[in-house]
């Protein structure tokens, strides 16, 4: 269980009575209120005992850690959950999904399949969905042509990576080749996690952590974290989708409802080592989107399997509680001149989306003035009062349209036409044009409109 700020407060100098305010809070209650929620660190407090400091800083670390695998933009960041249900408040940080390329495939294939996870990108409401991982695999066990496949890898691909082999000597080669880019290394084993340690020390690097069952984890990430490793990720072994679900479940559970630090860690799933069929695979990929890998790792995909994934995913990951919006400002849809049509809408990034690009296909350059409805759509947004009239008319002023065109006319969403009175009365000077009902009638309405201001 999460510490309370009750509890914290405790701990605080003359048992949370010393009041100083040095933290920039005005009592120690406050302090521990915040810390309870995470809205402060423990550093803002100069009067707090190394000891104390540490337990607190044990306790109040998240029941899942945070794991960074890669370098730069491409980084793949895991853990950090708070939840078991994504409806409980929302899951943080979706799972990266991984393409497996063995050094046994023919050359011509892994060329394949390295261009396929660089291309297969798909643009998706303002965002670019796409496989974030390259796993690679010595399944020859010679420690050249895993070698060979990571140096291809690393000259084609800024993907984050996971090195996998059997053989420890293997797999540390491949590390040596690419320890500077923070690949995550698997197997880490009872068998040999003593030689990982010494290779890793002095350059910590995330560890993917294999037992034959949930329990095994446990001395496994004990010695790696005293080791001063903590960038763990737990794999329990598990491959066929009862064992899996359990597994995964009892992990999470372990971490957030026992807050049991042993296995407070990102957890990988290995679709590409439960099936051999691409179908089967890709359900459990689906599942593992839900319940609960930080990594989930196919053998192959195409646009067809990969898409509907990256959409689940995206589904999933969304805080269902906070609408997906775009910012409220003035945006250019082609080279719009000061005579070019100026229109509005709402800040719903589906919204957004549709009217930009119906306005692109239109071929008329255009101002289109987005406002601020915290993510509702127009209608929705009308009703609640945040596309009205009297909240529009202060944003345009505001907005700045008016030194970029020297007309004064604005076209409406045709669904809140009955806003045009009180918006002429708010935008004095200004023609209000109340527009189509639909996006889908722009392309048609626009061209028109233009020559109809030229006749
Ligand atoms: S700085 Fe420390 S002792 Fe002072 S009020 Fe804040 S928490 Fe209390």
């Amino acid at each position: 269980m999460p510490l309370k700020g009750t509890d914290i407060v405790k701990k605080l100098p003359d048992g949370g009575k010393k009041n100083c305010k040095e933290c920039g809070f005005p009592t120690c209650f406050a302090f521990a209120m915040k810390l309870a929620a995470a809205g402060t660190t423990l550093d803002k407090c100069p009067y707090l005992a190394a000891d104390v400091k540490a337990e607190l800083e044990e306790a109040l670390a998240p029941p899942i850690k945070l794991v960074t695998i890669g370098k730069g933009g491409a980084a793949l960041q895991i853990g950090n959950e708070e939840v078991i249900y994504r409806h409980e408040k929302t899951f943080i940080h979706p799972p990266g999904i991984g393409l497996l390329i063995s050094d046994k495939e023919p050359e011509t294939t892994v060329g394949d399949k390295l261009a396929k996870v660089k291309e297969l990108q798909f643009p998706w409401v303002g965002r670019v969905l796409k496989a974030d991982v390259l796993a690679l695999q010595s399944q020859s066990g010679d420690k050249s042509k895993f070698e060979a496949l990571v140096k291809r890898a690393c000259d084609t691909t800024d993907l984050p990576l996971v090195l996998i082999s059997e053989d420890v000597d293997v797999l540390l080669s491949g590390y040596q080749l690419c320890s500077e880019r923070k690949p995550l290394l698997y197997p880490v084993t009872k068998e040999n996690i003593e030689k990982i340690i010494a290779a890793v020390k002095n350059k910590p690097t995330p560890l993917a952590v294999r037992g034959s069952s949930v329990e095994e984890l446990v001395p496994l990430t004990i010695k790696l974290k005293e080791a001063g490793l903590e960038e763990i990720v737990l794999d329990p072994g598990s491959r066929n989708f009862r064992d899996a679900v359990r597994d995964q479940t009892l992990i999470r559970r372990a971490a957030l409802k026992q807050n049991f630090k042993p296995l407070g860690y990102p957890t990988i799933g290995f679709p590409c080592f439960m099936s051999n069929d691409e179908v089967k695979q890709v359900l459990l990929a689906a599942m593992f989107v839900i319940k609960y890998p930080g990594i989930i790792i196919l053998s192959d995909f195409d646009q067809y399997s990969l898409l509907p994934l990256l959409v689940q995913r995206l589904n999933i990951y969304t805080d269902p509680r906070i609408p997906m919006s775009v910012e409220q400002k003035i945006y250019e849809i082609g080279e719009p001149t000061s005579e070019s049509p100026v229109l509005i809408t709402s800040n719903w990034a589906l919204t957004y989306f549709i009217v930009a690009s119906e306005i692109e296909g239109s071929k008329v350059p255009s101002w289109l003035l987005v406002k601020d409805t915290e993510g509702l759509g127009v209608l929705t947004g009308w009703a609640a009062g945040k596309f009205s009239g009297d909240s529009i008319g202060p944003f345009v002023k505001k907005s700045g349209i008016e030194e970029k065109v020297r007309h004064r006319r604005l076209v409406i969403p045709g669904k809140v036409a009955r806003i045009k009175g009180e918006l002429e009365e708010a935008l004095p000077g200004w023609e209000i044009i109340v527009g189509p009902r639909e996006a889908s009638e722009i392309p048609a309405y626009l061209p028109n409109l233009v020559q109809k201001w030229k006749n």
